[in-house]
């Protein structure tokens, strides 16, 4: 073994003529029987965070996001307190996949649907009656967007219908 020595805390491997890391300032250990834990990439601390009491059940919408950040960001949150969730094109916004606009249900399982309510609850950002229907927001520009889609393939099929006429 060329570097016998390990940084506790960044896993650097050191000659032994050296005594703390050069990029923390950690003093170096020597790499024996204790292995020098890796960080742990991201999917695994994801993983980790995971409280399998809040796995279980039929998943159940417990908030939306206007968009993917949005949902993505209450993903997060629910996260932190160990319930997974995942990400769902909202009913009634048929817009193509390319689209990272509009709005996303955040789905969890029935099991960590109290939880989820209670974080969001905290942060202000449960849905309430009215909160769920925000006619300037982007879920109406959506709207717009697939009438607009709708409108033009109209449009595609009357041309058709005038070549063949
Ligand atoms: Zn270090």
């Amino acid at each position: 073994m060329s570097e016998p020595l390990a940084c506790p805390t960044c896993a650097l491997r050191y000659d032994l003529d050296e005594r703390f890391c050069a990029k923390c300032g950690m003093p170096l250990v020597y790499v024996g029987s204790d292995p020098v834990e890796t960080p742990a990439d991201s999917a695994h601390g994801r993983a980790r965070k995971i409280d399998p009491r809040y796995t279980e059940g039929e998943l159940v919408r417990v908030a939306g996001g206007r968009n993917q950040a949005e949902a993505e960001f209450i993903q997060g949150m629910l996260l932190e307190e160990g319930v997974p969730s995942i990400l769902r094109r909202s009913a009634g916004f048929d817009v193509p996949d390319f689209l990272a606009a509009g709005p996303r249900d955040v789905m969890v399982p029935e099991a960590g649907a109290q939880v989820a309510k209670d974080v969001l609850l905290e942060a202000e950002m449960a849905p309430t009656e009215t909160s769920d229907l925000r006619p300037q927001t982007s879920g109406a520009r959506i709207a717009a967007f697939v009438l607009g889609g709708g409108a033009l393939a109209a449009f595609v099929a009357w041309l058709l219908l005038q070549g063949s006429a």
